[in-house]
């Protein structure tokens, strides 16, 4: 390690300074974006794949920032975790979400649910169900229209604990799901101990369904088991009229993905739109 190494150590670390800057701006910019109002909600439909009808919609975080323009969540999430910034901006979608279900059901979808994801700091957040329950008062709402929704992946550090928190919410009376099945590392003994009511499908496994036998069996087997746990299957990314007909054939429940809509910003999901989608929901 003579001349060159020394070089190319100067090198990484110039690198490594650089993103550090980077990452120091963004986390300056994301505190500027809650203190600013610069986060909105969008709402991705879900489809009933037996009878074609609108089932409930899932809340997905947008961040519209003046300097770098729509910032895509997966960009920006991980960032608020470490910056210990996700906690209030989930209080804030929670919020959100609750205003929307409010507003829903006093036009009269009184059968939807509304998903949010929760991260793992927030799972873990002593506070988050004495927040919720304060939600539910406010708003006069039942806990079973929400779907709290938790990827595998939090799964991965912590199980006892976190399957406590789950026991917690869903004593509640709240909803929960399993995200981006098949990609964490959750084994199924846990998936029996974990009080879930909904398996979401990756849709990295939808995407390969019809042009890959691994992806197709992944997808077939995991309805077929989820339905035997007597849980509801949802098959997120269904993009295609094929796709749909083999999630149908192979009895998914659920179906979400731009086929049907992408998400939607919460001012534009009018009656006009809802009753659209819930009609035509291919
Ligand atoms: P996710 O929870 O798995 O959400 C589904 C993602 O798939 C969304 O991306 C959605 O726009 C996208 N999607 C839906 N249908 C299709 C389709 O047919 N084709 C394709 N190509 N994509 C489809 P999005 O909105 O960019 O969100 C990415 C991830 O960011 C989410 O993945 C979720 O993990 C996270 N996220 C979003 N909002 C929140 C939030 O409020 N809180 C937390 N903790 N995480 C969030
Ligand atoms: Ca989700
Ligand atoms: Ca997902
Ligand atoms: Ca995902």
């Amino acid at each position: 390690a003579k001349g060159k190494g020394g070089n190319s150590l100067h090198f990484y670390s110039q690198q490594m300074f650089e993103a550090f800057q980077d990452r120091l701006a963004l986390e300056s910019d994301l505190k500027q974006a809650l203190l600013h109002n610069q986060f909105a909600i969008h709402l991705q439909p879900k489809i009933r794949l037996t009878d074609r009808r609108l089932q409930g919609l899932e809340v997905l975080l947008r961040w519209h920032s003046p300097a770098r323009g729509m910032v895509p969540p997966d960009e920006f999430i991980a960032v608020l975790e470490y910056a210990h910034l996700m906690i209030p901006v989930g209080y804030w979608v929670i919020e959100q979400s609750f205003e929307v279900m409010a507003a829903l059901r006093s036009a009269g979808w009184r059968d939807l649910t509304i998903a949010i994801n929760l991260s793992a700091a927030q799972l873990n957040d002593v506070k988050l169900l004495a927040h919720l329950e304060k939600m539910l008062t406010h708003y006069e709402l039942p806990a079973e229209v929400f779907e709290l929704e938790l990827t595998e992946s939090m799964l991965a550090n912590n199980i006892e604990e976190t399957i406590v928190s789950m026991q917690r919410l869903k004593q509640r009376g709240f909803r929960l799901a399993i995200d981006d099945f098949g990609t964490g590392y959750s084994s199924l003994s846990y998936l029996r101990q974990m009080p879930v009511d909904t398996i979401k499908i990756d849709k990295s496994f939808v995407f390969g369904m019809l042009d890959n036998q691994a992806d197709f069996d992944i997808i077939t087997s995991t309805i077929a088991m989820v339905r035997k746990l007597g849980l509801e299957v949802v098959a997120e990314g269904v993009e295609t009229q094929a796709q749909c007909k083999t999630l149908i054939q192979h009895q998914c429940d659920i179906g979400q993905g731009y086929l049907f809509s992408k998400p939607v910003p919460a001012a534009e999901l009018n009656k006009h739109l809802l009753k659209h989608i819930d009609e035509n929901g291919q």
